[in-house]
């Protein structure tokens, strides 16, 4: 059976589902989400969730605010909790990394972050179980904290569904449909296709092996990440997301009174199988989150791992995401994500409709060429211009 749609979108994490509700918020309904299992089933339903606005690059920077400023306002937009904890965020550096964290700092407040610079003192009211020694200046964000990306993608989806969005369940996308070099739909593995104006992919850390077909190339790592969940044996009281650059390391409140830890050190990460992957920390991780938390954190009087899992960043030559026309007419790309792609999914919806409704952003803070796909080839990548020794990466 043949169907038609303005707008395809395979794939239903967080940022498929942005897009369609971004879509919808635009008057723009005759779209398909296409999700071969369920919405927020892929490496969205692994997000550590954590928000904030600490980005040197100012178009991520910007595209973080709109996400908070989303999810700050969910119950009014969705009518419902999506799970955002407003705990605050704070970052630690060390010497080396001052100047970079004050320019950045200075950087993102000219795009609208609010934020600051706080003393030790400050962070050890904070989070008085930890050992700030070694940290030589923090920044603060009060409107930071962590999110939960699975409800948060279902929100999406059902808001974008009560609009007319039809969002497509067990659908596995077999096949782009081209027509010379333009896309014009997709085929289903149960036999349908579906034509589109339009095809959005947004398959994650599935992307690659999908679009090498086509001739295009977006190139991404899969990259394993690890997350360890802690009983820190006291009760912690309204402690905020602490991302720590000297041991390269980050933990956030869980529900319940556990301690979210994860390793920011991806200097040197290992490339995974998305669909065969271990899904628990190793033991050397494990030994490595005893040693990285017990050093950090000597407050924790009786700390015990609960438990752990892990998930798969989709990982970019700048570790930057790509949304982006794909260089075939009628097809773009959402992808790339790097492991931060939770809290700017607002913004990722709202570039994805603007740029095939308007064919630019419409954001003069989020310039569309910093995502675009062609930067690889160019050897211009998308780079912070503070960045922090040795944990350059995310930041
Ligand atoms: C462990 C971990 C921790 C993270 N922590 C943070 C964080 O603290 N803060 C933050 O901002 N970000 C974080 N991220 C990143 C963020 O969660 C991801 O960038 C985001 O969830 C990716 O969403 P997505 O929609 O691109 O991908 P996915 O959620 O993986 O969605 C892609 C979807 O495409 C579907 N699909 C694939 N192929 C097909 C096909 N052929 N047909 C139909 N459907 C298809 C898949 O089933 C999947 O559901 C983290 C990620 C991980 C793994």
């Amino acid at each position: 059976m043949n169907e038609t749609a303005d707008i395809v979108i395979v794939g239903g994490g967080i940022e498929g589902c942005s897009a369609a509700w971004a879509l919808s918020q635009r008057g723009i309904t005759d779209v398909v989400v296409l999700e071969r299992h369920t919405v927020g089933s892929g490496m969205t339903g692994k997000s550590s969730g954590i928000v904030r606005c600490h980005y040197g690059v100012s178009s991520l920077a910007a595209m973080a605010t709109i996400g908070l400023e989303v999810f700050e306002k969910a119950e009014e937009i969705f009518g419902g909790d999506i799970g955002f904890r407003q705990t605050g965020y704070v970052v630690g550096v060390g010497e080396p990394n001052v100047d970079s964290l004050r320019k950045s700092l200075a950087a993102q407040r000219a795009v609208g972050v609010q934020t600051e610079e706080i003393d030790a003192a400050e962070v050890a009211r904070l989070w008085p179980f930890a050992d700030l020694s070694p940290f030589a200046a923090f920044g603060w964000e009060a409107r930071g904290g962590y999110g939960d990306a699975y409800q948060t993608a279902q929100a999406f989806a059902v808001a974008a569904r009560a609009a007319g969005v039809r969002i497509r369940q067990g659908a596995t996308v077999t096949e782009l449909l081209t027509d010379g070099d333009t896309v014009t739909g997709v085929a289903l593995a149960d036999g349908s296709r579906i034509s589109a104006g339009t095809v959005v992919v947004a398959t994650g850390v599935w992307t690659q092996p999908f679009l090498t077909p086509y001739g295009i190339d977006v190139p991404i790592r899969v990259v394993r990440e690890q997350i360890v969940m802690i009983s820190p044996g006291v009760d912690l009281g309204p402690v905020p997301v602490f991302s720590d650059l000297v041991s390269l390391q980050y933990v956030r409140p869980e529900v319940g009174g556990d301690v979210l830890f994860g390793n920011s050190d991806l200097s040197d990460v290992a490339t995974a199988d998305p669909d065969d992957y271990l899904n628990r920390a190793t033991e050397d991780f494990v030994d490595l989150t005893v040693e990285k938390v017990g050093t950090r954190f000597p407050g924790f009087p009786d700390a015990a791992i609960t438990t752990s899992y892990a998930g798969c960043y989709d990982v970019t030559p700048d570790w930057n995401p790509v949304i982006s026309p794909s260089g075939r007419d009628g097809l773009f790309v959402a992808a790339g994500f790097s492991g931060h792609g939770f809290k700017i999914a607002p913004a990722v919806g709202r570039l994805v409709a603007d740029l095939i409704v308007d064919g630019h952003s419409g954001d003069p803070r989020i310039p569309e060429t910093d995502f675009r796909l062609s930067r690889f080839a160019d050897g211009d990548l998308l780079k912070s211009p503070y960045p922090y020794v040795g944990a350059g990466q995310m930041r």
